[in-house]
């Protein structure tokens, strides 16, 4: 696995090269903006750590030059400062994960591993169908025959998870942890409401009925022969 560090702290950056290094990674070092810039733009790597303030070429500059020549190398930026401007500028540019300095190397390891399993995992396919249900993961569009249907981000989550696993029946546990990333107690009637507004949707006005409440379980996603709901 070949990484760029580009970090003008000379010992910050000897010190995450050897790090990286013992830990298995082939680490290119750039000391300065004008070389990461080109080591990032004529190279091939797996990844880049990017400290966004540089003397002369900055992180930024190198991420956006990256993401305008279409390259989806995975970038960790590092920043002195945890300002909210800084981190939401970053991914806008199309940055993949940040660290604000100082970190424990320990920390950077665990996000260059996490981004590299993501990054490595096998391409997903870009297109789940159920029917004549199509999410385009990539573009993420939704269409129902022809017509394109508009969702939220969470709609959208929702779908996915549901088209991913369908004909499973997904606790409402599980579709809170999956989607909203955190646990709801089972009273709540969150997920009821997004399902429901989901169904408006893309069930309401279509057939068949792919969306189903299997009552005291959860829902599921599927084309069944007798429908009533
Ligand atoms: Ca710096």
């Amino acid at each position: 696995m070949r990484l760029l560090i580009v970090e003008d702290e000379s010992k910050a950056g000897d010190y995450l090269k050897q790090g990286l290094g013992e830990a298995g990674f082939q680490v290119t070092l750039a000391r300065n903006g004008l070389d990461g810039h080109h080591h990032a733009m004529t190279e091939s790597f797996d990844m880049i750590i990017l400290d966004v303030m540089l003397p002369d070429v900055d992180g930024w500059r190198i991420l956006k030059s990256l993401r305008d020549a279409k390259k989806q190398t995975p970038v960790l930026f590092l920043t002195a400062r945890d300002s909210v401007e800084d981190r939401v500028k970053g991914l806008e540019l199309g940055a993949d994960d940040y660290l604000v300095k100082p970190f424990a190397f320990a920390e950077l390891l665990a996000r260059v591993r996490t981004l590299l399993r993501r990054g490595a995992a096998p391409v997903q396919s870009e297109q789940l169908t159920v029917a004549n249900l199509h999410l385009d993961l990539l573009r993420r569009r939704v269409f129902r025959g022809d017509k394109r249907i508009t969702l939220t981000q969470k709609e959208f989550a929702l779908l996915e998870l549901l088209i991913q696993r369908e004909g499973e029946v997904l606790p409402r546990s599980l579709i809170a942890s999956q989607v909203w990333d955190m646990n709801f107690d089972s009273d709540t009637n969150v997920i009821d409401v997004a399902i429901r507004r989901l169904r408006v949707k893309i069930d309401d006005s279509f057939t068949p009925k792919l969306i189903h409440t299997v009552r005291g379980m959860g829902y599921k996603l599927e084309v069944e022969s007798n429908e009533d709901e």
